[in-house]
């Protein structure tokens, strides 16, 4: 088999995200169609903006950009509609998975989803396990349960050793939004 591996991007330092939409400019460069969906994520992160022009560029299918969440809710709990949006995200990322149609699928921040608990621990192992053979999953976001590494083929930690917000930089747009 040639693809269809697991892969989860998690731990606490910087690039999480970033190396899912890197790998996603790879494939597409191969003439894989792409799925990204993110979980929790409402804002429109620039990436967003990059991603759709890229995918009206190449056309119909090929790469197919998704977000569930309803903006951060980090800093509060999360209400009824987050957990909605969260289901309806499952539904869709399945939906994605089980085509068979995409060659890479990422299904950003779904560890995080987990952990705060809008997606149930064995819904989101149930999910990872729908891929189709030929379907490369990557999951991303800190905290990755046990079940989830245990899953996956391919673990990398990300390890914050320095990281600037600690001497007090906010999110900037272009570098982490
Ligand atoms: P990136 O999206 O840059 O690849 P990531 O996916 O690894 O990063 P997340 O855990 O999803 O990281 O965090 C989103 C962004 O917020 C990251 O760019 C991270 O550097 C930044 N970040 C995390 N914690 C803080 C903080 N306390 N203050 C400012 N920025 C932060
Ligand atoms: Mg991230």
């Amino acid at each position: 088999m040639e693809s269809g591996y697991l892969q989860v991007y998690t731990g606490n330092g910087k690039g999480k995200t970033t190396a899912a939409i890197g790998l996603c400019v790879r494939a597409l460069g191969a003439g894989l169609d792409v799925y990204i969906g993110q979980f929790i994520k409402g804002m429109r992160y620039s990436e967003i903006a990059a991603l759709e022009a890229l995918s009206s560029a190449l056309g119909p299918g090929r790469l197919v950009v998704e977000q569930y969440g309803r903006g951060c809710f980090i800093f509060r709990d999360p209400e009824r509609a987050d957990i909605d949006a969260a289901r309806e995200g499952l539904s869709r990322a399945r939906s994605a998975l089980e085509s068979g149609g995409f060659g890479l699928v990422i299904l950003d921040e779904l560890n995080v989803a987990v952990k705060v608990g809008v997606v149930a621990e064995a819904d989101a192992l149930a999910l990872v396990a729908a891929r189709r053979p030929g379907t490369e999953l990557v999951v991303t976001g800190r905290y990755a349960s046990d079940a989830m590494l245990a899953a996956a083929d391919l673990v990398t930690e990300m390890r914050e050793v320095k990281h600037y917000y600690r001497e007090g930089v906010q999110a900037r747009d272009g570098i982490e939004r």
